[in-house]
């Protein structure tokens, strides 16, 4: 069977997240985005482990609430500032990770994203023992990130990095950036959405489509390991332009800058803020192919805008929170299903039926690839303008749709 896959959020028990990343309203919102399995997010969290466990049990690594399974995950913190995300097999395996690393870490009842006082070797070792899997989170952004304090996998992992399987790409960042780099070709690549909120714009932004026997953590597991005939069959995120750090960008005022003009600046903006070096800049700094060389087993990646944001645009609306997009975003949803529909396989007439010409307008638009991006960087998302009527009707390079994707 085919399933859709989110396997990076929070909960409402990490910081400066929403109040209501409960897993009711996670259960509720998943099937909306078309998403069939999410991650828990924060698993190791004591109070976070309560509101799981209230989930009907499949195994001991996959839970069921409403038509949404969830299996368990973390997102820990080192001590060199790396972020790691852990895919654990059941509770038994929490607790015993927990129980080796809670003398490294003063917040692990507190912080549903605990730090941790080891470096990525050490967290390797223990999820080995306990046979969770483990892989760099959002690999390349500039803080928080493997690649932004190390030069290379083993750097960050030691005598461990043959133990990594996966590699999430961030969502500044696809598989045209990560396989310009050849230590990750023997890695399956993420795309999760490290969703902070339940909003349709944050949750499953990005989500990976898998080939899988059944939904479960078993399943989900031999498709990142490439087991069993499992595999990841699509990864689906926005465009890497989209992102908050694309670009090297001040961190105060947002002025882009180029990576010449940032080192001849010593990375102080003109305003006198940071510039942030970009995920772009930082993969070709990495990089040691001119053009990314996918390995054979690597899926597509699609790139995909989330529909709040579409409509938004449409309806001139400065927010994707306002009642107007939610009103339009909830009538397209509740007439087809889920919003990866919507994006990308419902007819365009059928959609005109249910909305306003302006948002079947804005749907077609970015179906036929001529959505313009204005790249994100220093930590402000990039924005997207609709082409005018002119350029409407120029063709653009057509992205597939999904089914075309099901179709090969
Ligand atoms: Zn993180
Ligand atoms: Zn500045």
């Amino acid at each position: 069977m085919i399933i859709n896959v989110d396997l990076h959020i929070h909960s409402h028990f990490s910081g400066a997240t929403s109040t209501s990343m409960t897993i009711e309203t996670l259960a509720r919102e998943a099937p909306r985005k078309g998403i069939d399995v999410v991650a828990t997010g924060d698993c190791l969290h004591s109070e976070w482990q309560r509101e799981i466990k209230q989930c009907e049990r499949i195994d001991e690594g996959t839970f069921l609430l409403g038509e949404t399974r969830f299996i368990l995950t973390t997102e820990v913190e080192d001590k060199n500032r790396v972020h790691h995300l852990l895919l654990f097999p059941s509770f038994s395996s929490v607790d015993d990770f927990k129980e080796r690393i809670t003398k490294f870490s003063s917040n692990i009842e507190t912080d549903g994203r605990p730090n941790v006082s080891l470096n990525g070797e050490q967290i390797a070792e223990f999820a080995k023992d306990v046979d969770a899997l483990i892989g760099p989170a959002h690999a390349f952004t500039p803080w928080t990130a493997m690649y932004a304090y190390h030069d290379s996998l083993s750097s960050c992992y030691g005598d461990l990095t043959r133990y990594i399987s996966f590699l999430e790409l961030g969502l500044s960042a696809d598989s045209n950036y990560g396989d310009r780099i050849s230590e990750l070709h023997r890695l399956t690549f993420l795309t999760n959405s490290d969703a902070h909120s339940p909003y349709p714009v944050r949750l499953a932004r990005e989500f990976n489509r898998m080939s899988v026997k059944e939904a479960t953590y078993r399943e989900i597991k031999n498709a990142i390991l490439r087991k069993n005939g499992n595999s990841v069959t699509l990864n689906v995120g926005l465009p890497p332009q989209e992102g908050k750090y694309n670009e090297s960008a001040c961190i105060s005022c947002f002025r882009h800058y180029t990576l010449d003009e940032a080192v001849k600046r010593r990375w102080r903006c003109i305003c006198g803020g940071r510039i942030k070096k970009g995920v772009r800049d930082r993969v070709n700094e990495l990089a040691d192919l001119p053009v990314p060389k996918h390995p054979e087993y690597r899926p597509p990646y699609l790139h995909i805008i989330p529909l709040a944001e579409i409509i938004a645009k449409a309806l001139g609306q400065n927010s994707t929170f306002t009642k107007k997009v939610t009103k339009r975003w909830t009538e397209l949803v509740d007439a087809f299903g889920s919003e990866v529909n919507i994006l990308l396989d419902a007819d365009i007439e059928e959609i005109s039926k249910v909305t306003v010409p302006a948002v079947t307008e804005a749907i077609k638009a970015f179906r036929e690839g001529k959505v313009i991006i204005h790249p994100g960087g220093g930590g402000r998302y990039g924005t997207i303008e609709l082409p005018n009527e002119e350029e409407r009707d120029t063709v653009r390079d057509k992205q597939k749709t999904l089914s075309d994707f099901l179709k090969t």
